[in-house]
């Protein structure tokens, strides 16, 4: 199995070393790993360097952040440029769903045509680069960025962690879209409910850790063998045999990445 999102570079050192000689012995063959910025980025091509064939690496701005200055943004494309062949796709990017609906609480605004138009750089630099993009876009930022995908004539589009409409779900699985279920299958109805219809060969497993998880895994540090937990579930909603549903799943995410 593989995890489709995690934020490797952002555990401690010695949580890593432990987290990568426990992939193997539990049958996780591999991990995409995800960058929110510049720093992050470079941190996850050294750890790709350092487990090759394990650790893929993506490069992007992490949305639910700050803006970052037309100068940074420039010293990541030019980076992300120089290091194209290390890269497996673009991500995390997307749009500020969470850090929206926060500034709106305390009465204060976010640029989002700001965001919007770094979206867009990454699209184009995808686009031009022929790279997958991993994309943070939940509810009514999933259609735009459906809008923007499709201006861009993207097709490979991993939305991770998805929520949104059942129009928009559609939207998504007609245009081929991924989607990728975290550990909250097991317990969050929403995610439950888009588990049954979703296209069974457009949908990956991931942890999105360290990010914590509840229920079963309240208290656990995030580690990619709960994928294994989140491919039991899904087997189960979709009531097919669990080892066939850890095939697909393996099948979908190697697809996807080339990997
Ligand atoms: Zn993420």
């Amino acid at each position: 199995m593989i995890d489709a999102h995690i934020h490797l570079d952002q555990y401690e050192d010695a949580a890593i070393d432990r987290l990568i000689k426990n992939l193997q012995p539990n049958g996780i063959e591999g991990l995409v790993s995800v960058s929110t910025n510049l720093e992050s980025s470079k941190a996850n091509l050294t750890l790709a360097k350092q487990y090759p064939g394990i650790v893929h690496p993506a490069f992007g701005f992490h949305p639910e952040n700050p803006l970052p200055s037309p100068e940074d943004i420039s010293r990541l494309l030019f980076w992300m440029k120089l290091h194209i062949d290390d890269m497996i796709a673009v991500g995390e990017i997307g749009l500020p769903y969470y850090l929206r609906r926060q500034s709106a609480k305390e009465g204060t605004s976010i640029n989002m045509n700001a965001y919007i138009e770094l979206l867009e750089q990454f699209l184009s630099f995808a686009k031009r680069h022929d790279k997958p993009v991993i994309l943070h876009a939940v509810y009514e930022d999933a259609d735009l960025a459906c809008d923007l995908l499709e201006h861009y004539d993207i097709r490979k589009a991993h939305f991770h962690w998805f929520k949104g409409t059942k129009q928009t779900t559609q939207r998504m699985a007609e245009q081929g879209y991924y989607i990728s279920f975290t550990p909250d299958l097991l317990y969050e109805a929403e995610i439950i409910e888009l588990a049954h219809t979703y296209p069974a060969d457009q949908v990956m497993v991931e942890t999105d850790g360290p990010w914590p998880f509840k229920s079963i895994f309240e208290g656990q540090l995030t580690q990619p063998p709960m994928v294994l937990h989140v491919a039991g579930a899904w087997a189960a909603i979709r009531e097919i045999d669990p080892k066939e549903a850890c095939l697909q799943l393996r099948k979908n995410t190697r697809r996807f990445y080339g990997i």
